[in-house]
């Protein structure tokens, strides 16, 4: 044995066998694997027949640590193994020094008469762990050198120990930090209020320290708890409590101050409802206000049952963030319902307003039929002859009776455009054929007005299936407004275009324009141009709206180009689809 360590002493030697160490350690995956081969390696440079590595079970090594074998080389020392070590050995943990000892004195029984060198795996500056080396049934007296060697690998192990463990620390962090991202997204992926709070109490043990949540949502106009959102078992503890902030002193206070409040032991704080600590067992706790835009939504508590929490920077900033997080998730959840409801207010409205559509304009047709009948017999002298005078005058009755007739007619027909479901009885039709028969029913008028009207619509332009009587009125509508809006001496054009997935369908004037602001809200109905010019011609709005309900009903789309004093373009599409003859459902909704 002697032999040996003189081998050993040699220096080139020293450098290889460390060399080999090292790069042991590096080649191991797993700790255990590093800590036997160190184990091997420092038995054989010692010439002594066993070893085996200790790491103290607890993060704090003292003299009650225990400590447990990681590895050995011999099979008798099992890893795992926990131990009590001796003051020999916590002299060498100590000093962080080798330190021999004697037999027993490990705590090992069975090993009477065994002499022990325990070497200190020493990494900057503390003992992470303790090499023991014995050969049985006698002690041996190292010589100094090969002591130094050894000391030197057990460095080499505490360096592979303390990057094993921070690669582990590491992984661990990058799991949590996967975790709470994965949480966060889940919490913040709905816009639903019960949904969100009810991921965030579920949630928030997970990317804390602390076992429970519960949150209180206020209504922030009214000091007053609206409801509790907590786990279920306490949820249902807190069903027969009354939700009063006079009794929720910490809650208030919270609140009120729009601070965190920090309370590691709950049953000692003096501001906090005592029958709530008991029936809920709080330990520690942090109260946290829900504060978004400046408004308190809701106060946060996360708290402990079982154990008291000092709290860190950690705890507090990630207490901190949540609260923040689920303060902005709950302010988007109650926007989005205020949104809702205000939505379907809207829709009950405009639902209302159809219905006044339809009864007024079925409660007038027949009384305006009949104005419109006298006024007839009454102009052409049926019923009697009449002066001039009165001609002029039943002339202006019987022009105001048709642009009442109109309007009445319009309202009756968006509000049928409107219900939920109009059917769009489809024809194959040729779109030329069509603007030139509406150009030959309305030429007059603009001939009247000295307007030239413009049909451009190329031979060839395939069929499409439309609801005639309907893509009739959208041409009308179009053309009449070119007709209103364009003075004396203008010009209209209809032109179309066959494009691979639609016609296109274009209806260009030469008139008064339209403001690029108002290019929208003229085809939502009751809307009139601001321009001033617009205003000799108003009418009652609807036949824009009306047009884009039958467009869209057909699945095409309608708009405007504008400038004002040059002229205006409405253009308006229909997909070239082939629909089966007959009548087709069409939702206007
Ligand atoms: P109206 O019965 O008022 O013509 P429409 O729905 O047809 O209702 O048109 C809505 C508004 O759009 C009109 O009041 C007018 O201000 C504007 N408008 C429509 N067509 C033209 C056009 N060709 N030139 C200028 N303004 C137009």
């Amino acid at each position: 044995m002697q032999e040996k360590y003189r081998e050993h002493q040699r220096p080139d030697k020293w450098c290889s066998l460390l060399f080999e160490n090292a790069a042991m350690m590096d080649r191991s995956d797993r700790l255990e694997d590093a800590l036997g081969g160190l184990s091997c390696n420092m038995s054989a440079s010692s010439g002594l027949d066993s070893c085996f590595i200790l790491l103290s079970d607890a993060g704090g090594i003292d003299a009650r640590s225990e400590w447990k074998v990681a590895a050995g080389c011999r099979a008798d020392i099992s890893p795992g193994r926990i131990l009590h070590i001796s003051r020999t050995a916590m002299a060498a943990v100590d000093s962080m020094g080798p330190a021999e000892a004697h037999a027993g004195d490990l705590g090992l029984s069975g090993y009477e008469g065994t002499g022990f060198l325990c070497v200190p795996l020493v990494s900057h500056m503390r003992t992470v762990g303790l090499a023991v080396l014995y050969t049985s049934g006698k002690c041996v007296d190292i010589p100094p050198d090969t002591i130094e060697l050894l000391v030197m690998m057990g460095v080499q192990g505490a360096h592979a120990i303390d990057e094993f463990n921070y690669k582990q620390e590491l992984q661990k962090r990058t799991d949590e930090l996967r975790r709470v991202y994965e949480i966060q997204r889940r919490i913040t992926s709905t816009i639903d209020l019960d949904e969100a709070t009810e991921s965030i109490v579920e949630n928030a043990p997970y990317i804390t320290r602390f076992q429970h949540c519960l949150i209180y949502l206020l209504d922030p106009n009214e000091r007053r708890i609206v409801s509790v959102r907590a786990p279920e078992a306490v949820e249902k503890k807190f069903g027969k409590l009354k939700f009063s902030l006079d009794e929720l002193v910490a809650t208030r206070i919270a609140m009120d101050e729009r601070k965190p409040l920090f309370i590691e032991d709950a049953r000692t704080f003096p501001n906090i409802s005592k029958r709530i600590v008991n029936m809920l067992g709080w330990v520690s706790a942090i109260v946290l206000p829900l504060i978004s835009r400046d408004r308190v939504l809701g106060v946060m508590w996360l708290y402990t049952t079982d154990r008291m929490v000092h709290f860190d920077d950690n705890d507090r900033r990630s207490a901190i963030a949540l609260s923040d997080q689920a303060a902005n998730v709950i302010d988007a959840a109650r926007i989005h319902k205020e949104l809702e409801e205000s939505y379907e207010k809207l829709k009950d409205l405009d639902r209302t307003k159809m219905e006044f559509f339809t009864l007024i304009s079925h409660e007038l047709r027949n009384p305006l039929a009949i104005i419109k009948g006298y006024t007839e017999l009454l102009y052409d002298g049926t019923l009697g002859p009449i002066n001039d005078k009165q001609k002029d005058k039943l002339a202006r009755v019987r022009e105001n009776v048709d642009k009442l007739a109109d309007m009445v007619g319009k309202m009756s027909e968006i509000s049928s455009l409107e219900s939920r479901k109009y059917t769009v009885d489809r024809v194959p039709v040729s779109l030329g054929d069509m603007v030139s028969e509406i150009a030959e029913t309305m030429g007059f008028l603009f001939q009247n007005k000295r307007i030239t009207l413009n049909v451009d619509i190329p031979e060839n332009l395939p069929l499409v299936e439309v609801d005639r009587k309907k893509m009739e009125q959208v041409l009308l509508n179009l053309l009449n407004n070119a007709l209103k809006y364009t003075p004396e001496g203008g010009h209209v054009t209809v032109t179309a275009e066959d494009r691979p997935a639609d016609i296109l369908v274009s209806v260009w004037d030469t008139g008064i324009g339209i403001p690029q602001k108002d290019l929208d809200k003229i085809f939502s109905g009751f809307y009139h141009s601001g321009y001033k010019l617009s205003y000799e011609y108003k009418g009652p709005g609807l036949g824009l709206a009306i047009s884009r309900k039958i467009i869209e009903g057909h699945g095409g789309r309608i708009w405007a180009k504008s400038e004002v004093g040059k002229g205006s373009t409405f253009y308006f599409t229909i997909p070239k689809r082939t629909v089966a003859s007959g009548s087709a459902e069409a939702k206007t909704t």
